[in-house]
């Protein structure tokens, strides 16, 4: 993006608000109701901006004036914490819950409504915890819960049960014994720090945690999870990305879920943290009424992959207590998904997944590219309708398929017989427009 600097500090917010605005949407609030004085140095310190977080509905409602008439939300605040930096907040464009940022960040009576099938601790994170906010489920990987505290509490959070309930962060003692188990642990190569978010430790305290687990040699490849590039851009100093620097391979995975999320300020926080050489990727979660149109993501996608970060996970809402008014049909994301294959590249493209309940893990679902199997070709669907037959080795083909074919309609059995190669729709624009080209003469082999 041009107003972007690269050696200065965050772009200001006066310069910033405006490049993420669709034209037929109204800006941001903070064009109306921030006080010039946001539009200062103060605004671009990373401290500043979470000693100044919207912490109490009286705040909310100073921010939000038309809130004054809302239902009390001191309930759902007393059992899920409310913290929204006033950078987030000032991407907030209408207060109410048409805002896919207002979603996100403020609290709603809704999420005291929980179905019975649903826990605090859905992924059972506490049963695979050897040392207390040490989690090592997968053979090779564990995940360390660095912190509880998060700069902007999010209201879709897996981690509910945890994050702001208490701010803290992990004691040298807690980080001597998850070492030491890490040391008695040689099969884990891969650890996650997470939270949380521990981009909101000081450099110093970050610095430790890096430190103490690059002591380990078996521990190849450290990640952070972390919304700070999301909803504290300011967090992202140069001071930071050089410590960052020190410990590599370090990776982070960021946590945008939709395209309005990516401003002026949070492009440059992931421009500098490529630049720092660390690779990032992006886990968003799929949200009703906040990016569960295919578009919303395509777009999301789209701007993810021209501030180089790799949509990496969409995750189907977890089973967790109190985000029940965000759960979308499974089938959703599989729809999304159909839409996105053909439209993007598959660098753009992330794995719709599920975490699964009881510590199941992660179980990608696709939509079904696989429609017929024979001994000698297996029938697979395009993003088109297009259905096409790939034969097998012919090698390890035990004997030809023998039956009666009706060639004026071929079927998908055709196909997996082997008497057709392939079926075209009839109305695939790709197909329509190689067709319009043959009638102007084939392409010449040199160009
Ligand atoms: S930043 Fe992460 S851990 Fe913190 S509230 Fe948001 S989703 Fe949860």
């Amino acid at each position: 993006m041009s107003s972007l600097s690269r050696s200065g500090g965050v772009s200001s917010r006066c310069e910033a608000i405006s490049s993420p605005i669709a034209d037929d949407e109204p800006p941001p609030l903070c064009d109306v109701a921030t006080p010039r004085r946001l539009c200062s140095d103060s605004w671009n310190d990373w401290r500043w901006q979470i000693r100044h977080r919207i912490r109490t509905v009286q705040q909310l409602v100073t921010r939000f004036p038309s809130l004054q008439h809302a239902s009390d939300l001191s309930p759902v605040m007393g059992k899920y914490p409310l913290a929204i930096t006033p950078y987030y907040a000032s991407l907030i464009r209408r207060a109410d819950k048409t805002d896919p940022i207002f979603q996100m960040c403020v609290p709603q009576l809704a999420e005291l409504n929980d179905p019975p099938f649903l826990s605090s601790d859905p992924l059972e994170e506490c049963h695979d915890m050897p040392v207390p906010g040490l989690v090592h489920r997968y053979p090779d990987r564990a995940l360390l819960i660095a912190t509880t505290t998060c700069s902007t509490y999010c209201r879709h959070c897996t981690r509910k049960r945890v994050a702001g309930t208490r701010e803290t962060t992990i004691s040298k003692r807690r980080l001597e014994q998850t070492v030491a188990y890490l040391r008695e642990h040689p099969e884990i190569h891969d650890v996650i720090v997470s939270g949380g978010d521990p981009l909101t430790l000081s450099t110093e305290h970050l610095e430790e945690v890096l430190a103490s687990l690059r002591q380990v040699p078996s521990v190849q490849i450290i990640r952070i999870g972390t919304r700070v590039p999301v909803v504290l851009p300011q967090r992202i100093t140069e001071d930071l990305c050089a410590m960052l620097r020190k410990y590599h391979p370090i990776w982070i995975n960021t946590h945008f879920n939709h395209p309005y999320e990516i401003t002026p300020e949070s492009s440059e926080a992931c421009t500098r943290l490529a630049d720092a050489g660390v690779p990032l990727g992006n886990q968003s979660v799929l949200l009703r009424g906040v990016n569960d149109q295919p578009q919303i993501i395509e777009q999301l996608c789209r701007k993810l992959v021209s501030i180089r970060v790799r949509p990496y996970y969409l995750y189907q809402c977890d089973l967790v207590r109190g985000v029940e008014h965000f759960r979308t049909p499974l089938s959703r994301g599989i729809e999304i998904m159909e839409y996105l294959r053909g439209r993007l590249s598959g660098l753009a493209i992330p794995t719709f997944v599920v975490d699964a309940p009881h510590g199941g893990g992660k179980i990608p679902v696709l939509p079904t590219y696989v429609v017929s199997q024979s001994p000698t070709q297996t029938v697979l669907r395009n993003y088109e309708g297009m259905l096409i037959a790939y034969p097998e080795p012919q090698d390890r083909i035990a004997e030809p398929v023998d039956a009666p074919s009706d060639v004026s309609a071929p079927s998908v059995w055709d196909l997996a017989a082997g008497h057709h190669s392939h079926i075209k729709p009839a109305q695939a624009t790709r197909l329509m427009r190689r067709e319009a080209h043959c009638s102007v003469g084939p392409l010449p082999e040199t160009f």
